[in-house]
């Protein structure tokens, strides 16, 4: 066995047998094919740091489709390919891999997309975005579980540092800026003194970045465990104003944000709803230039449009003695997480308590009979339908009927003032 650090034995200790042996069959294989083949990432990081993390990243030197095909045959799994990216996802049972083929990236304008060409693991490591991410793990058989750390990732794991590999690096790729944040805060980790300089001067660079990319990071962060810590290291090295001036990563946004997670417990909250927390300080052209640069999808824009709606709602919620099917009618258009932000971003608590009762128990209530109920009883087809539906619905909801047979007695006094 060649010198130098070897991590089989964590491997094999932290990771789950299955993938152990997944990745030692695989670097047999790769080795039959002359190639080279290497665990990657954040796995490698997680690994040294005794976290836990199987989305395992394996890059290749050659073809990973062709070496992903011949994997598949192993674990009768599903393959999808990446032609664009010569790369490849494997699933199977509750495990999935990406294989790529190791490349070199060069940037001919910030902000660009890179052009990518085939190349050797080193070159692969070293476009990558900070050293604790650009250690690997080599698979092939007499090297397997050898580390390899070209840019003294393992010394800035034990020291706890987020560092760049080269002065250019937030230049060449802003999206950075907001995965260092995220690392910093996910890992309790600080920027190293020149990563921080660096960072400070790029943040025009986020000017240049797509909106899609710079969402895609957003939504990543909201995936953490606690997102506010981000927001408020951005806003405090001024990086959230380029997402909107307006936005906050204040004490009160941390307060919000962990009661969504008491509220949605035991699930995660959802995107949506961090989001329409985040923008809440925003007023309606805001909401609306935040929506176009990150270019949100629908349901996002949504629920950011339908929260600042209601916002401007809340007064008329809160109206003494506002009968239950008056809060229905209020809230009925409005989307689940739209509700809950307001629910808990409203200084009102006599808002807050009738969005939870919407929430919990009026959005379920329904009535017995149907449109054809209603014909059958003699009613005439005709917007009538309609209208008495609505009337029985209502009725229901302020409890004043509570069973199929009280809806029947209401129809059939509405048709005998009709017919009277
Ligand atoms: P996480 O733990 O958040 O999943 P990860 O390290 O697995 O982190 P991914 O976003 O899945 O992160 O990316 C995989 C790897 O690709 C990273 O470890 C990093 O080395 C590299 N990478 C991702 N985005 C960039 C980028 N914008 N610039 C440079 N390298 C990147």
């Amino acid at each position: 066995m060649p010198k130098g650090i070897n991590l089989a034995s964590k491997m094999e200790k932290q990771l789950p047998a299955e993938l152990v042996n997944f990745m030692w069959i695989a670097g047999e294989i790769a080795r039959t094919r002359g190639q080279s083949l290497y665990l990657v990432g954040g796995v490698v990081r997680d690994l040294l740091l005794g976290q836990a993390n199987f989305d395992l990243d394996l890059v290749v030197e050659g073809d990973a489709i062709e070496l992903a095909k011949e994997l598949k045959r192993l674990n009768q799994g599903k393959i999808t390919t990446y032609p664009r990216f010569n790369s490849a996802k494997l699933r199977w049972d509750k495990w999935s891999v990406d294989l790529a083929t190791a490349r070199s990236e060069t940037y001919e304008k910030p902000g660009a997309l890179p052009s990518v060409k085939p190349s050797l693991i080193d070159n692969d490591l070293s476009r990558r975005d900070f050293t604790i991410n650009t250690m690997a793990i080599r698979l092939n058989p007499g090297y397997y579980g050898k580390l390899i750390d070209l840019y003294g990732g393992r010394n800035d794991l034990k020291h706890k540092l987020i560092r760049v590999l080269h002065e250019k690096s937030f230049t060449d790729d802003a999206t950075r800026i907001w995965r260092g944040l995220r690392y910093e805060q996910r890992l309790d980790f600080h920027l190293e003194r020149n990563t921080l300089k660096l960072l400070k001067r790029d943040i025009p660079m986020l000017d240049t970045t797509s909106g899609d990319r710079i969402r895609y990071e957003i939504e990543c962060i909201l995936q953490e465990k606690y997102p506010e810590k981000v927001f408020r290291r951005a806003e405090e090295l001024g990086v959230l104003p380029k997402l909107h001036p307006a936005l906050k990563g204040n004490g009160w946004l941390a307060e919000k944000f962990e009661q969504a997670r008491q509220l949605s417990s035991p699930e995660p909250p959802e995107v949506g709803l961090y989001l329409a927390l985040l923008a809440y300080p925003l007023i309606n052209e805001e909401t609306e230039r935040l929506i176009s640069h990150l270019r949100l999808p629908k349901s996002s824009a949504q629920t950011l449009r339908d929260s600042i709606s209601l916002k401007s709602k809340l007064r008329l919620l809160a109206t003494p003695g506002l009968s239950p099917s008056g809060i229905y009618r209020l809230l009925d258009a409005y989307s689940p997480p739209a509700l809950m932000a307001n629910s808990l971003a409203t200084e009102s608590p006599a808002a807050s308590q009738n969005i939870h009762l919407f929430l919990n128990r009026l959005k379920y209530i329904e009535i017995s009979l149907t449109g054809e109920d209603l014909m059958r009883l003699g009613v005439v087809p005709g917007p009538h339908i309609r209208e008495l539906l609505e009337l029985l619905h209502e009725a229901r909801l302020d409890g004043k009927i509570t069973t199929k047979q009280d809806e029947e007695e209401v129809v059939k006094g509405w048709l005998a003032t009709k017919q009277g």
